[in-house]
């Protein structure tokens, strides 16, 4: 499947703003509303993946909350297919699964919806996030995928935190692509 050049990578990359010690001292935030606001590199990013996953025979695309959902129903409409919110615990309106997971900066509980996958066994899943740190919410997420009955075909992440092993406990659930490595 297609990766990025160089020199596409560097599009991205300049687009992501650093921000220090947000939310708390000695956490280096990734904010991704410039890249949002950047048509040459968010168009760049879309086009990309649509293009990876055009022949995947997905059939659902699930984002995290709440920088998954923007990629994700992004990335869905472009594929013609379905997008599955994956939503901090209380939010949901109707029945859940939830499971917990530790992030790098506090606890916290995921749910999705128990019918998501509109009752399609083993239905084709991507997950889809901005950044993976500690690899917490997107182990949550995937169990909740499977949970739900799904099949999660790969895991997908913008960015990739390279101090952190988050990745490797991924790769043991699920396929990972992370297009871009920080730090
Ligand atoms: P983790 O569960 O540790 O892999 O954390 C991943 C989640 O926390 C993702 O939803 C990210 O959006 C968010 N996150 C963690 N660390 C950062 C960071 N340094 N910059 C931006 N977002 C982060």
């Amino acid at each position: 499947m297609k990766t990025l050049t160089a020199e596409e990578k560097k599009i991205l990359l300049d687009a992501i703003r650093d921000i220090p010690d947000f939310p708390k001292p000695g956490i280096l935030f990734k904010d991704i509303t410039t890249l949002l606001n950047n048509p040459q590199a968010f168009n760049l990013l879309m086009d990309h993946l649509t293009e990876r996953y055009r022949d995947a025979n997905l059939d659902f695309v699930a984002g995290i909350e709440s920088r998954g959902f923007i990629f994700g129903a992004a990335l869905a409409a472009k594929l013609g297919i379905g997008f599955v919110p994956i939503r901090k615990k209380g939010k949901l309106p109707s029945t859940t699964i939830a499971e917990k997971y530790a992030l790098e900066y506090g606890v916290d509980e995921v749910e999705i919806h128990v019918d998501a996958f509109l009752n399609k066994e083993g239905a084709r899943v991507l997950l889809i996030d901005d950044l993976i740190a500690t690899g917490g919410t997107a182990e949550a997420a995937i169990k909740l995928i499977q949970a739900a009955k799904g099949e999660c075909v790969e895991a997908c992440f913008l960015m990739h935190l390279t101090f952190l092993d988050g990745i490797d406990k991924i790769k043991k659930l699920a396929p990972v692509y992370a297009l871009l490595e920080v730090a």
